[in-house]
């Protein structure tokens, strides 16, 4: 579904990413690991058009992306859940799902569409006046999943889902993201730095080191030792 093929991308003068290929087949969760500053933020927002890269192809349901502008790449069922989750902490829950909707046709702005968030996400719906900023951190991370799903993409990219997040909330994440992969309806292209939460809930695995892919596999094959020693600071 998705297909990353030889991608290279730079800040500048500074080489970030080097000849990075990677699949993302549909329904499967894909996990890319590597410690911090290795290049996982930079692929993402690769993958969904805020960088340009210096050489190499996107391609997404076989057709070449690399050059889209977000929006269309978004509108062609790419969905983005950031780092530090990029909810909007002064708006209720019921208000941050519409945002989520905000760049939908008028085909998709449906009260179903807001619905089905509900009943995927029972805790949301307990108070949808709440403000944002004062959920917990397992809720925002809800809401988070939600404003990303509403819009029904095939493509979903998590950055970081557990960072900053207590240990007691972090199975819930790891339950979330159970749920979609059982589901099948959605590919998941996780980025994770703890071993045991992307064995949990991978597929399949990438390990990043200097903006390069140096170790690939199925997780339930994976050499556990060779990425704790990648992943170690
Ligand atoms: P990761 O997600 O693996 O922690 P990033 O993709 O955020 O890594 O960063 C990769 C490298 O690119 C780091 O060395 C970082 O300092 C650098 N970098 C990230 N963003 C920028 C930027 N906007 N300008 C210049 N360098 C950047």
């Amino acid at each position: 579904m998705l297909t990353v093929h030889d991608l290279s991308v730079a800040y500048g003068e500074s080489m970030v990413l080097s000849q990075v290929t990677m699949d993302v087949p549909p329904g499967q969760v894909v996990c890319l690991m590597g410690r911090n500053g290795v290049g996982k933020t930079t692929l993402l927002k690769s993958i969904i058009g805020l960088l340009r890269p210096r050489a190499g192809r996107v391609y997404f349901h076989g057709n070449d992306i690399t050059r889209r502008p977000p929006h269309e790449r978004a509108r062609a069922g790419i969905g983005y859940v950031p780092q530090g989750r990029g909810i909007f902490p002064y708006l209720t829950v019921h208000e941050n799902l519409l945002m989520g909707l905000e760049a939908a046709s008028p085909k998709e702005r449906t009260v179903e569409a807001v619905d089905e968030m509900y009943a995927l996400f029972p805790a949301l719906k307990v108070n949808p006046r709440k403000v944002a900023g004062t959920l917990s951190g397992g809720q925002q991370q809800q809401l988070a999943f939600a404003r990303a799903l509403i819009r029904k993409p095939r493509l979903l990219l998590l950055d970081e889902p557990t960072e900053g997040i207590q240990p007691s909330i972090v199975q819930e994440i790891q339950d979330l993201i159970q749920g979609l992969r059982a589901r099948r309806e959605v590919g998941v292209l996780l980025v994770e730095q703890f071993l045991d939460f992307a064995l949990g809930v991978a597929d399949y695995c990438y390990v990043m080191e200097k903006g390069a892919i140096v170790s690939e596999g199925l997780a339930s094959d994976l050499n556990e030792d060779v990425v704790r020693e990648y992943l170690a600071v």
